[in-house]
């Protein structure tokens, strides 16, 4: 049994409604058990060219999973191939996203998996919903979270008012 985190995103169609079906059909694998969630948050899309984009939703959560690795990153796949995601250009808009964050305390490098996801420390919209999870969550490849997370700040990011959540 792993402990893992799963960051979810999405800025394409009923963005709300989306994540919330991800998070549930996650739930429904016999294998993976969701423990909690974190609130939803606003983002500003990252992009790496000048088209806009929408702003993205983002959340995170926390699972318990009989699964390897690159197993759930399989089923996490067929969840976003499922809620419609097109696999266009890279950080190009999409309907899901889904990355796994932490899977235990292992380090993966592979072809297919990078784990813990190397971007954490760079995305506020991935640090603050996981401090929401576990304020003294460690994460092997970075030094603490909760200073990470300090200083990259809110910038580009609001969470979303109670009533909207
Ligand atoms: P980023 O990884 O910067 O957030 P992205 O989420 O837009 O970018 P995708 O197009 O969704 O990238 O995924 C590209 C590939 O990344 C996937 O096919 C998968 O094999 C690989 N990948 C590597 N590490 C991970 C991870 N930790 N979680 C999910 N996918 C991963
Ligand atoms: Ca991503
Ligand atoms: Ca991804």
């Amino acid at each position: 049994m792993t402990e893992a985190f799963i960051g979810l995103g999405a800025n394409q169609g009923d963005v709300l409604t989306t994540l919330k079906s991800a998070l549930e059909l996650i739930d429904a694998h016999p294998q993976c058990q969701l423990l909690a969630c974190s609130s939803f948050y606003r983002s500003k899309a990252l992009t790496l060219d000048d088209e806009p984009q929408d702003d993205y939703l983002n959340a995170a959560c926390k699972i318990e999973t009989q699964l390897e690795a690159i197993q759930l990153l399989d089923f996490l796949q067929s969840i976003e191939d499922k809620l419609g995601r097109v696999r266009q250009k890279r950080w190009g808009a999409r309907t899901i996203d889904l990355d796994i964050l932490l899977f235990g305390q292992q380090q993966i490098n592979s072809s297919r998996l990078a784990v813990p996801h190397p971007q954490i420390s760079n995305r506020n919209f991935v640090m603050q919903p996981l401090l929401e999870l576990d304020e003294d969550l460690e994460i092997p490849t970075m030094d603490s979270l909760k200073i990470s997370a300090k200083a990259l700040g809110w910038e580009g990011l609001e969470r979303l008012p109670e009533e909207a959540q």
